[in-house]
């Protein structure tokens, strides 16, 4: 698909060439040829007129005056080399357009493919919930008869399952969400203070849970922005930096402004994350090896919490070591 859209692209591209190049040639023949038309129409008057003349009657020819079969070789020279010089257009716009065609849909087939991945990868996380769900489903079915006690087993199971469904399909929403940037949405005047205790707010069950307590080092900061993703953005930090650390291990916020931006950080001192894994933590679906087997999680995240900063215009970075912990900063114009 991508191949013959490249040929049709070239096409194109040859075809605007040639026109325009078609056009000017022809201008151009028609005004460079004119005089010499012209001059070619007087002397084949004249040579009428002389043929009706004696030898000794004809008027004295200027000596370096052309004749008419000089005018018209001229004629028919500039002709050819306009027709080669189209010709050597059209091959030099052919494999130039070609080029140009596949570095213009290059960013497409990229976008595509990655498209395509994203789709696999969210296949993939649909199916394990949905096939669980059949199997206990079809497996209650076969049997004879269900106590009450197996029937809500069975509900409890089947509506964590639903549950994961519905984490996910949210992940997957949000993701489409904040992929459309919207300069629109980002005009709020936004207290960072406010913003870092809503998104602590939100956490802190999942912080008690595991005896995990936030300190915050901020002060009075403000930026424009879209509150409530902002906070989405926050949380989803804050909820990793829990995740990924063990009980009762303390996690700061802090924030800071320089000349232009404003800095919060998050720090952990959780189970840290490797050089090999920190180019990839942003990308939808990576998921450390570690992580994979010790926490739950499809490994969106990261990738609506960059997002959600790219919407505003800003960055995101982390520095880790592992077994110490990592900071996840995310930096905002001012
Ligand atoms: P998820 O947490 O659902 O796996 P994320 O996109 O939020 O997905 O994170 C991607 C990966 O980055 C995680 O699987 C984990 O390996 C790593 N990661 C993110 N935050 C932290 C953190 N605070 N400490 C250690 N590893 C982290």
């Amino acid at each position: 698909m991508f191949h013959s859209a490249r040929l049709t692209l070239t096409a194109w591209y040859v075809l605007i060439i040639m026109v325009i190049c078609l056009l000017f040639s022809v201008a151009f023949y028609h005004v460079s040829t004119r005089e010499i038309q012209r001059l070619i129409n007087r002397m084949s008057l004249e040579q009428q007129v002389e043929s009706s003349l004696s030898p000794r009657e004809l008027p004295p020819r200027p000596r370096n005056a052309p004749s008419l079969e000089e005018l018209r070789e001229l004629k028919h020279r500039s002709l050819v080399s306009l027709i080669l010089l189209n010709i050597l257009l059209l091959v030099g716009s052919g494999t130039a357009s070609y080029f140009l065609a596949g570095k213009t849909l290059q960013p497409i087939k990229n976008m595509m493919a990655e498209q395509q991945e994203f789709i696999a990868n969210a296949s993939h996380e649909l199916r394990t919930p949905i096939a669980t769900l059949r199997a206990e489903m079809e497996g209650s079915l076969l049997e004879k008869k269900i106590s009450d006690t197996q029937a809500r087993a069975l509900i409890r199971s089947n509506l964590e399952e639903l549950g994961t469904l519905q984490e996910l399909t949210n992940a997957l929403l949000q993701l489409a969400h904040f992929n459309v940037p919207n300069d629109k949405v980002l005009t709020e005047k936004i207290v960072i203070k406010q913003l870092v205790a809503a998104a602590r707010k939100k956490i802190s069950p999942l912080a008690k849970e595991k005896q995990i307590l936030i300190t915050t080092h901020v002060p009075n900061l403000v930026i424009h922005g879209n509150r409530q993703s902002l906070t989405t953005a926050l949380v989803i930090l804050l909820e990793n930096a829990i995740k990924y650390s063990s009980s009762a291990s303390p996690i700061t916020i802090s924030a800071e402004q320089t000349a232009k931006l404003v800095a919060i950080h998050i720090t952990d001192h959780g189970i840290g994350i490797t050089k090999t894994d920190i180019p990839h933590i942003f990308e939808r679906f990576y998921r450390a090896d570690k992580s994979r087997s010790q926490t739950n999680g499809y490994g969106l995240g990261l990738s609506i919490a960059k997002q959600i900063i790219a919407a505003h215009h800003g960055s995101i970075t982390v520095s880790s070591i592992v077994g110490n912990g990592s900071t996840f900063t995310i930096q905002l114009p001012a």
